[in-house]
């Protein structure tokens, strides 16, 4: 699995370089920002606004409420 692909079957994408951005889940207020970076080298995501990051399972444990891919 793939941290973009996972991301992006659930948020919309923007490329942004080499690297990919999204609206952040995490944190209200959220609606029109994308502070949700996404580094596909790294397999990594963090948010510039609330601080939220970690790899793939972080993510999926975080934003699914459940604990393993
Ligand atoms: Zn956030």
């Amino acid at each position: 699995m793939d941290i973009v692909k996972l991301i992006g079957d659930r948020l919309t994408l923007e490329e942004n370089g080499n690297k990919f951005k999204s609206i952040c889940p995490f944190h209200i207020n959220s609606e029109d920002f994308y502070t949700l970076l996404i580094d596909p080298e790294k397999q990594t995501y963090t948010c510039l606004k609330c601080g939220a990051h970690g790899g793939l399972e972080e993510f999926y444990k975080n934003y699914e409420g459940k604990t393993s891919l």
